[in-house]
């Protein structure tokens, strides 16, 4: 048994200098983090999110019904292979990234087997998209797959939820979701407030606060105060920014952050500079919320993730700080900046990403100029 060592430490959301941990060898890091960094919302399958040059969005429906996407995301969906491929490349980069804990939306089954396929992998929380749409899952479809999974998953390390799309694509689907999710002891994600004020409207419909089951939000950027109607926010500052070029106004109300798109920016643990750039807020409170932030969310344990890295805290906020160690639930899973059993480094997997990539927009292209 040795230490490790580190001369700054971001430990659940606090700034302490110099910090002396039980390793199995003697290492010396210049910051470590504990817990790692959160994503609190992910869709592993998106290849293709429909940015154009110069083009702005008002709000998420707006860009939902007029982005052009060059791929036919049904399609995609549909590839039980592909869709697994995608996950797992998602799981493997988020983890380089220092990335100990995710919450991804998206197909279940193949995001269930990408997960079960791993060696090293973070904590995940699986939210389902359910819409009433073509080449979406309904809520019993969910209810089917999660009860065949559900015996091979460690509650520690991964949980079943749903994902309600929104409140306009989803409102006849919101209560039975809740149930779902309080039968499972899990939560339900929705999408709600991108660029139009619907707390009212989400509570309204879910029948409360009080519901049935935790409801965790996702972009919240309007000056609503989420903990009033009783929800959870997880904000998603990069992609906000992408398609409307604004974000929620404070730090204030967010529990956490998510990517949105891990496949086309990586996840949070590379945003830090992005997020701290765009809420010119302390970087503590930003830190804390990118950290224990998705943790708290989700309701999800935290013990034996942590993340080693090179360059302090300075370097980190400035992006330019590198992942070298990564432990989820005490296991070694990325070593000298490479997963454990692979040897992948971040550079290999973002690599394998462009060509799956490239395969998704080929083998499923749009069929016309895509609407929803
Ligand atoms: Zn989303």
């Amino acid at each position: 048994m040795g230490y490790l060592e580190a001369g700054e430490a971001i430990i659940y959301g606090r700034y302490v200098e110099g910090v002396r941990i039980r390793h199995v060898i003697d290492e010396y890091y210049d910051l470590v983090v504990i817990p790692g960094f959160s994503d609190g919302h992910m869709h592993p399958q998106v290849v293709d999110a429909g940015l154009e040059p110069g083009v702005l969005w008002r709000h998420s429906y707006e860009w939902f019904e007029n982005r052009r996407l060059v791929v036919d995301e049904a399609g995609i969906r549909s590839d039980l292979k592909l869709s697994s491929m995608l996950a797992s490349l998602v799981f493997k980069r988020s983890l380089l990234e220092g990335t100990t804990l995710v919450a991804v939306t998206g197909r279940l089954e193949a995001n269930l087997r990408a997960w079960l396929s791993l060696r090293e992998k973070p904590r995940t929380v699986f939210l389902p998209t359910v819409m009433k749409r073509r080449g979406w899952a309904s809520v019993s479809e969910v209810s089917d797959v999660a009860q065949r999974y559900v015996k091979y998953l460690d509650d520690g390390l991964a949980r079943i939820g749903v994902f309600v799309h929104s409140v306009r694509y989803g409102a006849s689907m919101l209560r039975d979701a809740l149930l779902l999710a309080k039968r499972l002891g899990s939560v339900v994600g929705i999408h709600v407030s991108e660029g139009i004020r619907e707390m009212e409207e989400l509570a309204r419909l879910a029948g409360g606060p009080p519901y049935p089951a935790r409801i965790v939000g996702v972009h919240c950027m309007e000056d609503e105060d989420p903990a009033y109607y009783g929800v959870t926010c997880i904000s998603c500052p990069y992609s906000n920014h992408l398609l409307y070029r604004r974000t929620r106004r404070s730090i204030s109300g967010i529990t956490g952050f998510g990517s949105d798109w891990p496949l086309l920016v990586g996840s949070v643990g590379s945003h830090i500079k992005m997020i701290t750039s765009l809420f010119k807020e302390d970087p503590v409170g930003i830190l804390k919320r990118a950290t224990m932030g998705g943790y708290k969310a989700y309701g999800m344990r935290h013990q034996g993730d942590m993340v080693a890295i090179d360059g302090g805290l300075r370097r980190l906020l400035e992006g330019r700080a590198r992942v070298r160690l990564v432990t989820v639930n005490n296991r070694l899973v990325v070593r000298e900046g490479r997963l454990v059993s692979t040897g992948e480094s971040l550079k290999d997997v973002t690599r394998k990403i462009q060509a799956a990539i490239m395969q998704a927009k080929h083998l499923y292209p749009a069929k016309q100029v895509v609407k929803g």
